[in-house]
């Protein structure tokens, strides 16, 4: 059974009403190795669906979370800012309203075009709409039984200023550098010191925040949470999952929810995904050379403990063919159907043909659907072939290694013009017995007949053909790249190259 379909199962099994819940701050460019969480629990939220029954799905926004410094993207300006909530902070491109917004929005978007219907919530308006008021209060009274859970579970000694909730200080409006004197719980009022040097009260209602080891298990009481996954880097020993279990179970009176740990997803060679070292890739620019569908498939096919390595080369266009074929194999089948986003005719064509016809056709669409119908595909779905090749242009573009790219020359390029001898009968040979209406593999075989035949290394046949079209020694696989030229035009080359 698929993973999403036992967690599925195994919520509904518990009576409870269903709730699931994600959360990422949007401190920086929000990148697909986050996106991991919102895929996971969507699959679970979709498995739930499916089963008839129904289920609330959030995805929590930390946007009272400060600033922590400043990151490589981020212009010195923003020193100041460092240690305010970031809904308290300029948008970098002016044209948000803050700094959490200016993240979010495209994040959101991308959600959409995943499918993924999470009802977006703010963690600052949660505050300021007084959800947290209770918990706070809480918290406050309860601080040293918090901070006794904190130590026991960490090993280290919380400072006996330690407070649960951080005040937003009236003066300089950062929450890193007040410390609570005092509350009162009736009022819903917080006394606090600033390092700024001023002193004052706040609301507990939006004047600040819970600390977060507090502010998650005070997250999963408020919203009701049965099911959230998480990050292996909150699942440590002394973790944020491990004080949050006890705090919500024994200061909030909460069931701790569900959940799983996933993995890490990195790009090939350079380590785990993380904003703050600037290796990573956006969940944009990611959804620009794969269709939503095969980003929700890379993370669905691997069981959530599973790392996953997103290579942007040729192994991208390998998983995109795989997922053409997923829906027919019994292993993939079920991560096929919980990527799927819209009921659209699969474009039949595999992925690496049409990196080379968008080349040989210029991008040209008509050119495009010929020559696949040379090469003996269906084309009737023109609107799904041409998305995808809208895909691999950009792949082409943004992630090809050089050897996948080439340029079908107009004329005969300078680089044929010392072919061996034997390449020269090769390529003549080649020239008289091409037809009209060869398939790829019916080439392919020919082109194997023929090097036999002139006692050729595969090498040297095919570097033979490749300056004769392309001016270079390497091309695409062959057989299926000759098969979408017009025949006419390949005999005449040949027969020139040959001499
Ligand atoms: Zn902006
Ligand atoms: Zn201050």
């Amino acid at each position: 059974m698929h993973w999403a379909d036992e967690v599925a199962e195994r919520l509904i099994e518990s009576g409870r009403e269903i709730v699931i819940s994600t959360g990422i701050t949007p401190s920086g460019e929000i990148h697909i190795g986050n996106l991991r969480e919102m895929i996971t629990a969507d699959a679970v939220y979709r498995a739930i669906l499916e089963r008839g029954k129904s289920a609330k799905f959030y995805y929590v926004a930390d946007t009272a979370d400060p600033l922590r410094r400043i990151y490589p993207f981020l212009d010195a300006s923003y020193a100041e800012h460092v240690g305010k909530p970031l809904c308290d902070i300029p948008c970098p491109c002016g044209r948000h309203p803050n700094y959490a917004e200016h993240f979010l929005e495209p994040f959101l978007e991308s959600l959409s075009e995943l499918d993924i219907s999470a009802e977006a919530l703010r963690a600052d308006e949660l505050y300021r709409e007084g959800k947290y008021a209770e918990a706070v209060v809480t918290a406050l009274e309860k601080r040293d039984q918090v901070a006794r859970i904190i130590d026991e579970e960490t090993g280290k000694r919380t400072l006996p200023e330690w407070s649960p909730f951080v005040p937003r200080c009236n003066r300089c409006g950062r929450i890193t550098s007040t410390i609570v004197k005092g509350f009162d719980a009736e009022a819903g009022s917080v006394e606090y010191e600033c390092k700024c040097g001023d002193t004052g009260t706040v609301s507990v209602m939006g004047g600040g925040k819970l600390v977060w080891r507090v502010d998650w298990p005070a997250r999963w009481s408020i919203l009701k949470v049965t099911y959230e996954p998480f990050g292996k880097d909150h699942a440590s020993r002394g973790g944020s999952f491990a004080t949050g279990k006890r705090i919500s179970e024994e200061v909030f009176g909460f069931a701790t929810p569900d959940s799983v740990i996933y993995e890490w997803l990195s790009l090939k060679g350079m380590g785990d995904m993380s904003s703050s070292k600037g290796n990573v890739l956006s969940i944009g620019q990611m959804l620009e050379v794969v269709p939503p569908d095969i980003l929700r498939y890379l993370i669905l096919r691997r069981a959530p403990r599973k790392s996953i390595v997103v290579d942007t080369g040729q192994p991208m266009l390998r998983l995109i063919d795989e997922y053409d074929r997923a829906g027919a194999q019994a292993e993939s089948k079920r991560a096929f159907e919980l990527s799927a986003i819209r009921k659209s005719p699969p474009a039949d064509v595999p992925y690496r043909h049409l990196v080379s016809v968008v080349q040989i056709a210029r991008d040209d669409p008509d050119k495009i659907l010929t020559a696949l119908k040379r090469s003996g595909y269906d084309v009737m779905h023109r609107e799904e072939i041409l998305s995808r090749a809208g895909y691999a242009r950009r792949w082409l573009e943004s992630f090809a290694p050089e050897e996948a790219k080439f340029d079908l020359q107009d004329t005969l390029p300078e680089e044929a013009k010392n072919l061996s001898d034997g390449q020269k009968r090769a390529l003549a040979a080649l020239s008289e017995r091409l037809s009209e209406n060869m398939s790829g593999e019916e080439i392919h075989q020919l082109l194997y007949a023929i090097k036999e035949e002139f006692g050729l290394e595969p090498k040297e046949m095919f570097e033979g053909i490749y300056l004769a079209l392309l001016g270079k020694p390497k091309g695409p696989r062959a057989g299926w790249f000759l098969s979408a030229l017009e025949t006419e035009f390949l005999k005449k080359r040949f027969a020139e190259a040959a001499g």
